[in-house]
């Protein structure tokens, strides 16, 4: 009887997992013998890094013909039960009926959703740039602002958390509310707890980061949180209340609940403690890859983050490894040591960083280049050619030389 290898995922850790795993099932010649299945609601790569852009257009590219072309076969659906003992999943298909599905290698590549903090009106009155819906609905939203009344309250918009994401949807925020509203006074406040927005990339990029903020026109509110959001203001745990119609929460990421199904250690974030191979420990025959997995990425110390840059060279890896274990070919063990940042601050341009430390490198309109590169190339997967997709499938291959 074939083999499996089931990836529940069709993100950038399970797209690039599949292809890896085909490939090596291929090198190995053992095509016939090893099927690879991927389960997800939809065979998309949700670009989930431009997600905060104000024109949503191919933001969830088809990834049928990469996955006909080299051999995956897809399955619709959802995982929702991992039994690992006995090496099943149950999945519920799109039609609404359960499929059980056996594997000999499990690879979870389901990736990571937005937090919603316990606050009060959170969950009912703000919008994210998490999802593909979640930002379509964002965006309904603002174009709907200019047929209500004019009020402070209508122009303006308060950014929750300010990590990259909160940064990047709030310096694209004061353009993207003229282009609806016409020239008036609009205001987009950024509100984080720490003791200085953008203080997680490090004194150096935090400098450059003011400078875009104020550049921008964002009113950055440091070392404050939120404590009740409500239709049409959001209040301060300094006492300050801001009339505004929108919010947009971008206060971090957990990994995804199937997380809690794979025995053994996680981290805060919910996302499993791997090995160097990527195999969740305690769990024979799982692997946990992209946003799902926590790892070092060298040997000075460092661990991934969840971002694509990571979680694609994460998906190769893991890929690769389930298809070297049922071919006996060698495992590879995970290392990525160069870690780049880039980080888009609206009109001002981008900041591009090195390193962990994040050494600025180059900002403004050359910095924006540099962005747009990433997020209309690199990030994409590549034609269905089956040659050019194994050749980066290779878990050697180098995404940011
Ligand atoms: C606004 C925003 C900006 C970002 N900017 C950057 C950036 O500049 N640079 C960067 O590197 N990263 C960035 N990121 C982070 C990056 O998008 C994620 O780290 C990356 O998407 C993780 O890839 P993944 O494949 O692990 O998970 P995901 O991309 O989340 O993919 C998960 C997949 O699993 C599927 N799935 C979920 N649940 C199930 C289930 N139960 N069964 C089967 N399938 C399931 C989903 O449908 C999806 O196909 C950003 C994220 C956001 C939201």
């Amino acid at each position: 009887m074939k083999k499996t290898i089931l990836i529940a995922g069709s993100g950038f850790a399970g797209f690039w997992a599949a292809i890896a795993a085909m490939r090596a099932v291929s090198l190995a010649g053992k095509a016939d013998e090893i099927s690879v299945i991927m389960v997800s609601p939809a065979p998309n790569v949700t670009i989930r890094p431009r997600l905060y852009e104000a024109v949503l257009e191919n933001m969830a590219p088809d990834i049928s013909a990469q996955l006909a072309v080299t051999g995956v076969q897809y399955v619709a659906g959802r995982v929702e039960g991992i039994d690992t003992d006995n090496k099943r999943v149950t999945a519920r298909l799109n039609d609404g009926q359960e499929m059980a599905l056996a594997y000999d290698r499990f690879v979870l590549a389901a990736g990571s959703y937005g937090a919603i903090p316990p606050v009060s009106g959170f969950a009912e009155h703000s919008f994210n740039v998490d999802t593909l819906e979640g930002a379509q609905c964002l965006e309904t939203h603002l174009l709907d602002l200019k047929h209500k009344p004019h009020t402070a309250a209508r122009n303006t918009v308060v950014v929750v958390g300010g990590g990259l994401t909160g940064l990047e949807s709030a310096t694209e925020m004061p353009q993207r509310l003229r282009a609806i509203l016409g020239n008036e006074d609009v205001r987009v406040v950024i509100v984080d707890s720490a003791a200085e927005v953008g203080a997680g990339m490090g004194a150096e990029a935090s400098a450059v980061i003011q400078q875009a903020l104020q550049e921008c026109g964002v009113e950055p509110r440091a070392s404050v949180r939120v404590t009740a959001v409500d239709a049409g203001s959001v209040t301060l745990s300094d006492g300050e209340q801001i009339a505004a119609d929108t919010v947009i929460l971008a206060a971090g990421m957990r990994a995804s609940p199937l997380t809690e199904q794979i025995p053994g250690e996680r981290d805060n974030s919910g996302r499993v403690l791997g090995d160097a191979y990527l195999h969740a420990p305690a769990a024979p025959g799982v692997f946990v890859t992209g946003d799902t997995v926590k790892v070092p990425t060298d040997n000075a110390g460092n661990y991934n983050v969840m971002s694509c840059q990571h979680a694609m060279s994460l998906g190769r890896v893991a890929g690769y490894n389930a298809a070297a274990e049922l071919t006996g070919l060698p495992l590879h063990p995970y290392s990525q040591p160069k870690y780049v940042t880039c980080l888009d601050l609206g009109t001002w341009g981008a900041l591009f960083t090195e390193g962990w430390e994040r050494k600025v490198l180059v900002t403004g309109a050359e910095g924006k280049k540099i962005k747009q590169e990433i997020n209309t190339l690199w990030i994409y997967p590549p034609k269905a050619d089956r040659d050019a997709l194994f050749a980066i499938a290779n878990p050697d291959f180098v995404i940011v030389p």
